[in-house]
């Protein structure tokens, strides 16, 4: 197959920063399309598989799944896009759109396992594949989505994965007005969620370890904001929250949060950390309370989430950095340490 080279932003190793390196892309077949990159997002799934935290990283690996660009080139039998369109790219590039749950929408759950855009066998290349953050991509349209026209376009990246994954949560367990919500962490998950949850019409109260995240959370949206740390004000909300999305990158107590739900309250996982977390009976039983986790989203879903935000004028507040910034903005990702999301101004990669 005829492939491009381009330029990125990888590692070599766990260990290793990240550094500019060359990588192939396939000429677009005719159901491609071609996209030059002008901005993605740093998710924390990012740093967990540059650093191979979650195992099963192929190296070289280049991160990125939250992508916004400029279509220059579509294949012939392309029907949804043209060149000059602005488009986006998420955490998938490709399924086998065959199986039930791909014919249910639900690609991110493929039996056959979808294509991720960063660490999957390429089913067209004899390599994994590449992410974001490098100079453009190629994707089967299928794969690839509209933005909404009113947004700023450097915000809107984040959407394409911290916002869909909060999004289809959010839908699924019917998130809306009368219902009290927790959302835990005040990251780039987690302040999509709080923005999210109240265009819902929920009562939304965030749970974080950051004292300096309290006045940012209330200018989010939220209607009341808990230091984790305050076992006071955290029994407060004991058996009071009908739903906790859990947006934490590390390890954390996971028991102190589900006794805060009612009864018949879920508290869902999207947060990702390396450990695994122990669960007390005892958190459960007592209230009939369910725990559960949740990936991403389809991709009619994550389109019905752009037009969503599009409607609501729900952006990601975001910190733009150059690519030559990435191995410091991944060490203050481990801190915390970022409002709310960084994301990548991809002219850097030109410098
Ligand atoms: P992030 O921006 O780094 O936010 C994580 C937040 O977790 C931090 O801002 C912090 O919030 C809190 N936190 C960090 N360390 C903590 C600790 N030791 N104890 C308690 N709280 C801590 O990360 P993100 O990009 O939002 O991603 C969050 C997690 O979701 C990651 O594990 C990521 O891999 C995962 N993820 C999952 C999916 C999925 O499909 N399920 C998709 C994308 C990402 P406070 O300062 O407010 O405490
Ligand atoms: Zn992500």
């Amino acid at each position: 197959m005829e492939v491009k080279y381009i330029k990125a932003f990888g590692t070599q190793a766990a260990e290793a920063p990240l550094e500019q390196l060359n990588i192939n892309r396939r000429k677009p077949t005719p159901n491609d399309v071609e996209i030059e990159i002008l901005y993605c997002g740093v998710c924390h799934s990012d740093l967990h598989t540059a650093r191979n935290e979650w195992h099963g990283t192929v190296y070289p690996c280049v991160p990125g799944h939250e992508i916004v660009g400029k279509i220059v080139s579509v294949g012939e039998h392309v029907t949804k896009f043209k060149a000059g369109d602005l488009a986006g790219v998420g955490c998938m590039v490709d399924s086998c759109q065959e199986c039930e749950y791909c014919r249910e929408d639900l690609e991110q759950y493929c039996i056959n396992v979808a294509t991720q855009t960063y660490n999957s066998p390429d089913k067209h290349l004899n390599t994994q594949t590449f992410g974001g953050y490098s100079e453009s991509i190629v994707v089967d349209e299928k794969f690839v989505l509209r933005v909404p026209d009113n947004l700023d376009l450097a915000a809107v990246a984040p959407l394409l994965c911290a916002g869909i994954t909060t999004y289809s949560p959010l839908k699924h367990w019917n998130v809306g007005p009368g219902q009290k919500v927790g959302v835990i962490g005040l990251g780039g998950l987690g302040h999509m969620a709080v923005k999210i949850a109240k265009a819902m019409g929920a009562e939304v109260i965030v749970f974080t370890t950051s004292p300096s995240k309290v006045e940012d959370a209330k200018r989010l949206g939220a209607d009341a904001v808990v230091l984790s740390k305050d076992a006071d004000k955290m029994q407060q909300y004991a058996g009071k929250l009908h739903f906790i999305l859990d947006a934490v990158s590390a390890e954390h107590d996971i028991n102190t949060y589900l006794n805060l739900l009612r009864v018949d309250g879920s508290l869902v996982l999207v947060g990702a950390p390396e450990q695994p977390l122990p669960i007390a009976a005892f958190s459960l039983i007592p209230a009939r309370r369910s725990f559960s986790g949740s990936m991403i989203g389809g991709i009619a879903e994550t389109q019905e989430m752009l037009d969503f935000c599009g409607k609501h004028n729900i952006v990601s507040d975001i910190e733009m950095i150059s690519l030559q910034e990435i191995n410091n903005a991944y060490d203050r990702l481990l801190k915390g340490d970022v409002k709310y999301r960084f994301v990548i101004d991809m002219a850097s990669l030109k410098k």
